[in-house]
């Protein structure tokens, strides 16, 4: 079979390959822990499974959805942005649910992007914002991200032709991979910049609620002049512990909404009610317990920083996100690190260049694994890892 040339643009998603791997050494008898994928381990929170299992069982919310989503499941995001962010949205034309952030990110592309046209993406960051444009068949451009910059991509460092040529900047903060957080006025520049060269901002916000040590982060969109140039993705996954329910919301700017709603109604036929519903029970009743997974990550962080510094590896205390970004040594790469780890401590975590070639050089850890886990990957790396001997695997 002959298939269209973007499949073959598109590499295997890395996670795939991390499982595949896992999975082989899982079936040879040896335990591996896999700090290689952001998934909480936590359930999701009782209150909104009970009321999935409550709607599940009213016939009237077993037909098709609408795309547009419920009036409940609106108010319900329009609500939490004004009292979390102080960012006043209409229910009506500013809010609309995607399957996902991840679904969500993929298909704006085909609203905004046309074949050749440029993308921008920051390096390293979340596959899809290079993977959607090239199933748009654009041409996506990494900006890099440098620790120097505090993972911010210098926007007077584009070149100005690319930056004309681009119709779309995909960048998200607390930041996956390297957890870098917005504490300066780039929100600021960035909306600046999209005016500038009339482009759409992508602020994929999927940590909004997963931060540390005080800080809290903001929307895009309360940044002045945002909504002119810029939507949001906002996800239930990592903050309520709902990475299986596929339950996220786009906001903003309303002439990008209705293009999305159009080409949405073409594609899927919304999201569940159910489940639509049990995202306005984690929304209006479970940002109680939001606090407490925030406290738990934050712990394993410092254990993990810990036993990563007594070996040597200079990890650095993240302020939001479920990741370590960890610079390799000298002597090692990404790739080099990430097989010494698996081979001596039997710990799986995922090689920054997956991330983007700026990656390279870094590996990243994720924290969501149960604390028994964490604890067993912290003295494997204390007693195990020893940077100095060369792999064996
Ligand atoms: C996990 C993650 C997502 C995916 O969120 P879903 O709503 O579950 O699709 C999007 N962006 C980033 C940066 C993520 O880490």
């Amino acid at each position: 079979m002959e298939f269209a040339k973007r499949v073959g643009r598109l590499p295997i998603y890395h996670f795939a390959q991390i499982e595949n791997e896992i999975a082989a050494r899982r079936a040879a008898g040896i335990d591996v822990i896999n700090l290689g994928i952001g998934d909480p381990d936590y359930p999701t929170f009782p209150e909104i499974v009970a009321t999935l299992q409550e709607v599940a069982s009213d016939r009237t919310r077993h037909h098709y959805p609408t795309n547009k989503g419920t009036r409940e499941f609106r108010e319900a995001i329009t609500d939490f942005y004004q009292e979390r962010f102080g960012v006043a949205l209409d229910p009506e034309t500013e809010v609309l649910p995607v399957l996902g952030s991840k679904e969500g990110l993929a298909h704006i592309c085909s609203v905004i992007l046309n074949p050749g046209d440029v993308a921008l993406a920051t390096d390293p960051g979340y596959p899809v914002y290079v993977n959607g444009p090239i199933m748009s068949d654009a041409t996506p451009v990494r900006i890099p991200l440098r620790p120097d910059l505090d993972y911010q991509p210098d926007l007077e460092a584009i070149d100005s032709r690319v930056a004309r040529q681009a119709k779309i900047i995909f960048v998200g903060y607390p930041h996956n991979p390297t957890g870098a957080v917005i504490e300066n006025d780039f929100f600021e520049r960035l909306v600046e910049f999209a005016h500038r060269y009339q482009l759409l901002i992508v602020h994929d916000n999927a940590y909004a609620d997963i931060t540390y040590d005080g800080y809290v982060a903001p929307s895009l969109l309360a940044t002045p002049g945002a909504k002119e140039v810029a939507v949001e993705f906002y996800s239930l996954s990592k903050g309520y512990n709902m990475t299986g329910w596929r339950s996220a919301a786009v906001v903003g700017n309303a002439e990008v909404i209705s293009a999305f709603w159009r080409l949405k109604t073409n594609v899927d036929s919304g999201m569940f009610e159910p489940i639509q519903l049990a995202s306005v029970t984690a929304l209006r009743q479970a940002r109680k317990h939001v606090q407490e997974m925030c406290d738990v990550y934050c712990r394993r962080r410092d254990r993990l920083v810990e036993a990563l510094r007594g070996v040597g590896l200079q990890a650095p205390t993240p302020k939001g996100a479920i990741y370590l970004w960890v610079p390799v040594p000298a002597g090692h790469t990404g790739a080099s690190l990430t097989a010494l780890i698996l081979a001596q401590a039997e710990i799986a975590i995922s090689d920054g260049a997956a991330y983007g070639p700026a990656g390279e050089g870094h590996v990243r850890f994720s924290l969501s694994v149960a604390d028994e886990q964490l604890e067993e990957a912290v003295r494997r790396i204390e007693e195990r890892v020893d940077l100095n001997i060369p792999e064996h695997v």
